[in-house]
């Protein structure tokens, strides 16, 4: 198979060979890290290294890394783990049974928080303005008392959007809730501030961050501990907080990647910044700087993340006719349609330019040459698919 340029880096990140090489001997070592025998507690050693690791990319003490299956299950766990236990609070913690999230959260936050709201839980979802950022206004007017959990999303997955995490953090702490933040997209490119010291439960995942799929984990502070519930029971691992047979090799290459993203994330910042706005500039010098619309914030934003609307072309079509780059679609926006794009729907962009929204997303190791090659092909086949859609109309 001829090379494909891989600018989808927001859905899965390569594995870093560093990351492989950490990993492959734990795959072949026998011993459960919750085994006291020599074996089990070799396993149990890599493990505690590699949640030190983990735990310094978020300023974390390593008792407050719980490790899960991925991201998915830390945003599950937060917000049912929560709000559950609000249901029946300890004493100190008044009854609270309010979670408030915003539109553009990724749907394992989205479905935990409808999962309560038909509960019985009151939801409340605060929006965004059409560059995809949160509007802190309609969050300082919706928390209250009654609010147990502010869960926001600290970048988004499909436009890069970086949020205001001070600003949230401090709305919260105002009523005493407590903050979630899913910090899946924004962990790759290093520390990402002190802001996320203050933040009560953090979401992570490896598979973004050159580390393996199938791992990730929930930082819960350590005051916040006895204040959540188990959505996975079972023999007590994780501090009670997530049972279930540690996965020592995906723990391990977590921890290797975690080390990289500290030592290479930030320093990368720049040049894949660069490379993104190449790309960009060169699509818009290709096919008309008019016909390349930039959807979300131009600043506030993943280095890496470029969502654009092609004039003229479906989505679909050009990702299905432009094997030689792997990319993401927008999606249509419309409501109800299969597999719409919740978070362009929520921006009030029009259906047109939803359906015709490409995400390209580049990651520290996305050259020059990447950036030519896939801006080459991509006009090619937009060039192409305007020809065959207007000789379709005019048949
Ligand atoms: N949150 C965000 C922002 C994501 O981009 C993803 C992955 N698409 C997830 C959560 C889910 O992560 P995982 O694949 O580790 O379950």
């Amino acid at each position: 198979m001829s090379e494909t340029i891989y600018l989808d880096n927001n859905a899965t990140s390569q594995i870093d060979e560093a990351v492989l090489a950490a990993m492959i001997p734990v795959l072949q070592h026998t011993g459960n890290a919750s085994s006291v025998h020599e074996m089990g507690r070799a396993a149990r050693a890599k493990v505690d290294s590699a949640r030190s690791q983990v735990a310094d990319l978020v300023g974390a003490s390593a008792a407050e890394v719980v490790f899960t299956s991925g991201a998915t299950e830390a945003n599950n766990l937060a917000i049912k783990g929560v709000m559950n236990l609000t249901s029946n609070p300890p004493a100190g913690v008044g009854a609270r049974d309010e979670v408030i999230t915003s539109t553009i959260e990724h749907p394992s936050v989205r479905e935990s928080v409808e999962s309560l709201s038909n509960s019985g839980y009151k939801v409340i979802i605060v929006g965004v303005d059409g560059a995809g950022q949160i509007a802190l206004q309609q969050l300082r007017s919706a928390v209250s008392e009654r609010t147990a959990l502010v869960s926001v999303i600290a970048a988004n997955n499909e436009t890069g959007a970086i949020a205001p995490m001070n600003d949230v953090i401090d709305i919260a702490r105002g009523v005493g809730a407590l903050v979630h933040t899913d910090a899946t997209q924004l962990m790759t490119w290093g520390f990402p501030g002190a802001w996320v010291t203050e933040a009560d439960l953090v979401s992570l995942s490896a598979h973004k961050m050159h580390g393996p799929q199938g791992i990730g984990a929930l930082i819960v502070r350590r005051a916040v501990q006895s204040r959540l519930r188990p959505v996975a029971h079972g023999g007590g691992h994780e501090r009670g907080l997530r049972s279930g047979t540690l996965n020592a090799a995906g723990i391990v290459g977590f921890g290797a990647a975690a080390k990289l993203a500290i030592s290479m994330g930030a320093a990368s910042v720049a040049a894949t910044q660069r490379r993104r706005d190449q790309l960009e500039t060169t699509l818009r010098h290709k096919l008309g700087s008019e016909s390349v619309l930039l959807n979300g914030h131009r600043v506030r934003r993943l280095p890496g993340t470029l969502n654009v609307s092609i004039a003229g072309v479906d989505a679909e079509a050009l990702v299905a006719t432009t094997p030689e780059v792997a990319m993401s679609t927008g999606s249509a926006c419309s409501e109800g349609v299969p597999g719409s794009s919740e978070v362009l729907r929520a921006m009030r962009l029009p259906e047109d330019r939803c359906a015709s929204a490409v995400r390209l997303s580049l990651s520290r190791s996305t050259t020059d040459r990447d950036i030519a090659i896939a801006a080459d092909i991509i006009s090619q086949r937009v060039v192409a698919l305007r020809v065959r859609m207007n000789s379709t109309v005019t048949r």
